[in-house]
């Protein structure tokens, strides 16, 4: 039976810690203010933006909301995105996404300061991440480093597989295994014989975006898995990328959805929100 990987409680132990970290900043006289801006009224973004803003509320972070209407233009939010990067009582300013299609997402990354780049998806932040300097590091994948460590996984020389190659999850957690001294293969949808590749993994990140796929039949007795995906099946329930109930008996720990790499995103994202007081202050 494998160990189950809590992500809640593990979210909770680092967003408690936080807390701690700003009541102390704040004894000393800082305080840490956080910008978050949604374009339009998407229900999906809403209820993200609102777990967000709570989180800050629970840590201690000062955040300053942004409810801006659909037809908001390009320049408005670029502009917007100025006045936050000049602002010294904002230290992460988060553009939840998707924007509207008149908006150049891109665009929008691009603006805000890498200084406050909370998410790490500025160009800047990954070119950091990929030759080891200071800056943002994308949530998803700083989470599951996170569980991995605080789980009492080793990394160090462990064969890695991450299944997925986008963005903000398999690119980012391929730098991050290679940082913490792991043997990294990056798999996609091109990827030939992929159970055989998956397969030799010790530590296997299915970051695939499609429900229930990594089955028994990709997974090495004993390995280590990590479920990205997030996704609701046929009863409206949860489910991730991989076939629970087919590989928690032979892997030695893995993660549950709900309940393992969501829930820390957001502690992610409060890490990163702390760490701008700090990480360019100097
Ligand atoms: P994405 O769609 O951008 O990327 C999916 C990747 O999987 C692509 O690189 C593609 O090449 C690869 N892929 C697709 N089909 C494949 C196949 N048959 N074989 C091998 N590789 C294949 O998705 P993403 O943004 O990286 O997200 C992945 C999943 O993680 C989604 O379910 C998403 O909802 C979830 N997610 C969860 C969190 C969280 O906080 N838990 C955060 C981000 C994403």
């Amino acid at each position: 039976m494998a160990q189950i990987i809590d992500g809640k409680k593990i979210s909770q132990q680092i967003k408690d810690e936080l807390r701690e970290q700003v009541a102390e900043l704040k004894a000393n006289g800082k305080e840490i203010g956080m910008a978050v801006i949604q374009v339009g009224s998407d229900p999906a973004s809403s209820v993200y933006v609102g777990n967000k803003k709570k989180a800050c509320a629970y840590i201690g972070i000062r955040s300053e909301s942004y409810e801006l209407p659909e037809e908001t233009t390009e320049e408005e939010l670029l502009a917007l995105i100025e006045r936050l990067n000049k602002d010294e009582r904002i230290h992460g300013i988060l553009v939840q996404l998707p924007v509207p299609a008149h908006i150049h997402e891109k665009k929008v990354i691009e603006a805000i300061s890498p200084k406050k780049d909370v998410d790490g998806f500025h160009p800047q932040s990954v070119g950091a991440l990929s030759i080891g300097q200071k800056g943002f590091v994308s949530c998803t994948p700083a989470g599951i480093i996170q569980l991995l460590k605080r789980s009492g996984v080793e990394i160090e020389g462990k064969e890695c597989v991450v299944i997925g190659r986008s963005n903000i999850v398999g690119k980012p957690m391929a730098m991050l295994l290679l940082r913490e001294n792991g043997t990294v293969t990056v798999t996609h949808s091109k990827t030939k014989n992929l159970k055989e590749v998956c397969k030799r993994a010790d530590i296997l990140i299915a970051a695939v975006g499609r429900p229930k796929m990594i089955d028994a039949s990709y997974v090495k007795e004993g390995a280590v898995v990590i479920d990205v995906g997030i996704h609701r099946n046929e009863n409206n329930k949860l489910c991730g990328d991989v076939d629970f109930d087919s590989v928690e008996p032979i892997a030695s720990a893995i993660t549950p959805v709900p309940g393992g790499v969501g829930p820390m995103t957001i502690a992610m994202l409060m890490h990163n929100c702390v760490e701008s007081a700090v990480m360019f202050d100097e």
